[in-house]
């Protein structure tokens, strides 16, 4: 996915334009400067220009670039906090600004799907584009696909799956929730740290060294995830959710997704009356005590589902698509992981 880079095509721009670009700048920065309780980060965003810059698309990848480049770069971060990453559409300064950059971190996998276009536009003009979700073994979309793995296999069982065996799966696309697994990230973070090297032409060992302390900060909070969720039995580790964005946490945690009220691997489609009557019953049949939604999407759905069901169930909130406001527990990426888990505990058990 990445190209050589090269220098950014010089553009002639109206003074409107100009300014234009300037104030999203100025929003970008208003907007994701301070997404960390981390100051030595947070600081690190200054502008200076003889820094290269590097673009992150969503907020949890900006963190996760700004704590790998630390003070070497500077970073911006396209879609604001709190906003769908399925459905963000970039102004004109917005994709004006990419080929400004030395480098992009992408997601990819179909996430970012309304910045498809002035992604390929910046990579067609000479800015390397990095979507690291596709380096980190992506699980295919669909329900059933995960009850073909154990747990134990999670690591390797699904790199050993040849592109022509998941066709015959008849799954044409794979589940860009990759975030929601530690273990993913603190492989991306080191990805990351050697594409930066690689655009940048700076040392490699301070990235990697970052990208290290990144790691194990994702393997803690995985740590603490994993006791929150340990009391949990066996027939309580079913998630219902709005979109399917649990499948990665789902799996690294030994829980089960058995259903999501909008389809696809999406936020963009709509379920049907039968597929909300089939929810019904199935949060019935199991006997299941929350369904989850989610902070970027709307919870019109799912919570007349829930009056659907009766007081059994509750609606719990998670932010799994973008970080929280600064100083709240999911303003960090292991904050993210740890709140994800506690939530889900104590709803599925009723708490
Ligand atoms: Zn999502």
């Amino acid at each position: 996915m990445t190209r050589t880079p090269s220098l950014p095509t010089p553009h002639k721009r109206s003074a409107t334009f100009a300014l234009l670009a300037l104030l999203s700048v100025l929003g970008l920065l208003a907007s994701c400067g301070s997404d960390s309780k981390d100051t030595t980060s947070s600081t690190s965003t200054v502008i200076d220009s003889n820094r290269p810059l590097v673009i992150a698309t969503t907020p949890i990848l900006g963190d996760l670039v700004r704590q790998v480049g630390g003070d070497e770069v500077n970073v911006e971060v396209l879609i604001p906090l709190g906003a769908d990453p399925h459905d963000f559409e970039p102004s004109a300064a917005q994709a004006a600004r990419l080929r400004d950059a030395s480098l992009i971190v992408a997601n990819g996998l179909g996430l970012e799907e309304r910045l498809e276009s002035a992604l390929d536009g910046a990579e067609k003009d000479g800015v390397p584009v990095f979507e690291v979700a596709e380096q980190l073994d992506p699980l295919a979309l669909g329900l059933d696909e995960k009850e073909e793995h154990s747990e134990e296999e999670d690591e390797h069982g699904h790199a050993e799956e040849t592109p022509a065996e998941k066709e015959e799966d008849g799954h044409g696309t794979e589940d860009p929730h990759v975030w929601l697994d530690p273990e993913r990230m603190a492989t991306a973070a080191s990805l990351v740290a050697t594409q930066l090297a690689a655009t940048t032409g700076l040392d490699a060992a301070p990235f990697q060294q970052r990208a290290a302390t990144y790691a194990d900060a994702a393997r803690a909070a995985e740590t603490e995830a994993r006791a929150l969720l340990a009391g949990l039995p066996a027939d309580q580790r079913k998630l219902i959710t709005n979109h399917d964005a649990l499948e990665y946490f789902a799996q690294r945690f030994n829980l089960e997704v058995i259903g999501t009220v909008i389809p696809g691997g999406s936020t963009l489609a709509e379920p049907s009356a039968a597929d909300l009557s089939d929810l019904v019953t199935l949060i019935k049949a199991n006997n299941v005590k929350a369904i989850f939604s989610e902070s970027t999407v709307s919870s019109k759905l799912i919570e007349s589902l829930a009056r659907e069901v009766g007081s059994q169930v509750s609606v719990v909130e998670l932010s799994t698509d973008t970080l929280g406001e600064p100083g709240s527990p999911t303003a960090t990426y292991p904050g993210l992981i740890v709140t994800t888990a506690r939530l889900i505990a104590n709803g599925l058990s009723g708490r």
